[in-house]
């Protein structure tokens, strides 16, 4: 039977960040994902430059979009516009992901797309695992595993099925538009308006040669993405067409689950997911990075990864649950909304997203403070 130190299971974010750092630190490490890559993933690709201290590697600019975003402008449910300045990154997954699990290649781990993981038995000194690849099935032990397999976590509908709901509510859509209008294809424009979008902001900007417009909700995401689209053709007069639509909900009800033995959750599995920042990719980085450091204190100490790595999380943790009821206040209604989006309180998270983005480039990446605040 193959035998590796670590096991990662999926080639997002989380996955290869994990791979790498195992292999760099000298752990025998398989990362398989299910899908050929270039694999897409439904997402908007951005990220703060923080992101690229995360993943521990300089992002070539090949792999990020030609158009920059340098500006956003926030726009509050009475259609007042405040425009402010923040560098952010903008990249295609499919580009992004496929560098990222050459990185983990380069660093040494053993990469497999079109791998997927079928079964898995863990006991006290590993887990089994059966995997598929060319339609055959094979064993392979792991003395660790990283589930590194987004929200439709097979290994945690395996080990905690309630978790999961009967079928996936809501989700968040994003429609692909071209054509001409007079948003500026540098700014990421931030809509706040509980009609358009229930649960956090909606977006508009440019990838490449398309506009990206998305919206999430509970129930109905189409239905507020169609009324954002309407919206967006009158108030930036643009002509044009939607030329794909993407949409992306989960069954996954339960909260952040970190793991248990030698077996960690990371990224999207664990379900760290911030839907008051609109943001997962820095957390499916930063977990990766703490599951990694967890196994190496495992191996120093002998005590189980899973509970070095829930004292690593702490903080993440606490933020994400804090951001929660933050965001289910902010949303209550467009009064509330109006009624904190005002020039004072923008100017003092303008001044604090500046200290904080300084502060970052000097903070070591498991320190980061994560934005917007
Ligand atoms: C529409 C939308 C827009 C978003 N926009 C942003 C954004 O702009 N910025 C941001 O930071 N976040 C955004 N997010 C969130 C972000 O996409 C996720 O938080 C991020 O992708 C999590 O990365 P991950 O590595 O945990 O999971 P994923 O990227 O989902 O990767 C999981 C991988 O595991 C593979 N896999 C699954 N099961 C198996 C198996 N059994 N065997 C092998 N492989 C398997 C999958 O194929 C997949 O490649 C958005 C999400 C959505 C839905």
């Amino acid at each position: 039977m193959e035998q590796y130190d670590v096991v990662v299971v999926g080639g997002g974010i989380a996955g290869s960040v994990a791979a790498r750092f195992a292999a760099e630190h000298g752990f025998a490490t398989l990362l398989i994902e299910k899908r050929k890559t270039p694999r897409n993933k439904s997402c908007s690709g951005i990220q703060f430059p923080y992101l690229e201290k995360l993943v521990g590697a300089p992002i070539p600019p090949d792999k990020l979009c030609q158009n920059e975003l340098r500006q956003v402008e926030i726009v509050t449910p009475s259609g007042r516009a405040i425009p402010g300045q923040m560098k952010m990154l903008n990249f295609w997954r499919s580009t992004f992901d496929s560098w990222l699990n050459d990185v983990a290649a380069a660093a040494g781990a053993e990469f497999q797309d079109e791998t997927r993981l079928l079964d898995f038995q863990p006991d006290d000194a590993g887990l089994d695992l059966c995997i598929r690849a060319d339609g055959q099935e094979r064993e392979v032990r792991a003395r660790y595993l990283i589930a590194a397999d987004g929200l439709y976590s097979r290994i945690r509908k395996q080990l905690r099925p309630d978790d999961f709901g009967p079928r996936a509510t809501g989700g968040t859509v994003n429609y692909y538009c071209m054509g001409e209008t007079s948003l500026d294809p540098h700014t990421l424009y931030m809509i706040y308006n509980v009609d358009l979008a229930p649960l956090m902001f909606a977006w508009a900007y440019l990838k490449d040669d398309q506009w990206v417009i998305g919206t999430g909700a509970n129930e109905s995401p189409r239905d507020y993405a169609d009324r954002l689209w309407a919206y967006i053709q009158e108030r930036y007069g643009f002509h044009g067409e939607i030329v794909r639509k993407e949409g992306f909900s989960s069954p996954l009800v339960g909260g952040i689950f970190l793991g248990e033995g030698r077996l960690l959750f990371a990224g999207d599995a664990a379900n760290l997911v911030d839907a008051h920042r609109g943001l997962g990719m820095d957390n499916a980085a930063l977990s990766a990075r703490q599951a990694v450091r967890a196994i190496i204190a495992a191996e120093r100490n002998g005590q189980p990864a899973a509970d070095h790595y829930q004292h690593l999380m702490k903080s993440l943790v606490h933020k994400l649950q804090a951001n929660d009821s933050k965001q289910a206040q902010q949303f209550a209604s467009n009064d509330h909304l109006e009624a904190g989006l005002t020039p004072a309180s923008l100017l003092k998270g303008g001044v604090l997203m500046k200290l904080a983005s300084l502060a970052n480039t000097m903070l070591p990446p498991e320190r980061v403070i994560t934005l917007p605040l």
